[in-house]
């Protein structure tokens, strides 16, 4: 049986070249970065792993047996929440799942992060709802994974760079095994 370890590496190697939209990284080195950041920041290993994997939805948007399945539209991180739930502990799949609502969050009370975010990642704020009224920000904030999805959503910003040497997939794949979902969940 495929391991979910061998399923991650097999997916970046297949298509972890693709370019990661609107920036001077692949998708594998943008995971490999994000991950790399969550590692620096002494992060838990779960929102380690959660930063590999936070956008493999991209990458396994060709799966369509697992999207008929789930009923998902094809938004990234819907596509990416059905992969990873049926695989990963909830400490992984909640901060990737809420990666998207941690930015409109960001935007909304942290100007900082605003002023720094990426021509590609202002463009795509607008459709992804842009920042979070007040109401919305009191709700995210009484999310239990509130505090992780917002971490990493900084590893994601950080994980643009263009070059930057980072540890080979096979690194995290030891993380990986350690954080799938539990067999009574
Ligand atoms: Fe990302």
């Amino acid at each position: 049986m495929t391991s979910v370890a061998d399923e991650v590496a097999a997916i970046f190697a297949a298509k972890g070249e693709s370019a990661y939209y609107g920036e001077d990284v692949s998708q594998l080195e943008h995971a490999l970065q994000a991950a790399q950041c969550a590692l620096r920041d002494h992060a838990t290993e779960a929102l380690v792993v959660a930063a590999l994997v936070h956008d493999i939805g991209h990458l396994v948007e060709g799966a369509p047996e697992d999207i008929a399945d789930q009923g998902v539209d094809a938004r990234h991180e819907e596509v990416g929440q059905a992969w990873l739930a049926a695989r990963f502990c909830k400490e992984v799949y909640e901060p990737a799942h809420l990666h998207v609502a941690a930015k409109r969050y960001l935007c909304a009370t942290d100007a900082e992060y605003l002023g720094k975010l990426s021509a590609a990642s202002v463009q795509s704020l607008a459709l992804q709802g842009g920042p979070m009224s007040a109401e919305e920000q009191a709700a995210f904030r009484a999310n239990p994974h509130f505090a992780e999805a917002v971490r990493l959503r900084r590893y994601d910003e950080q994980a643009k760079v263009k070059g930057l040497a980072t540890p080979p997939v096979a690194h995290f794949m030891a993380a990986v095994a350690r954080c799938l979902k539990p067999l009574n969940a």
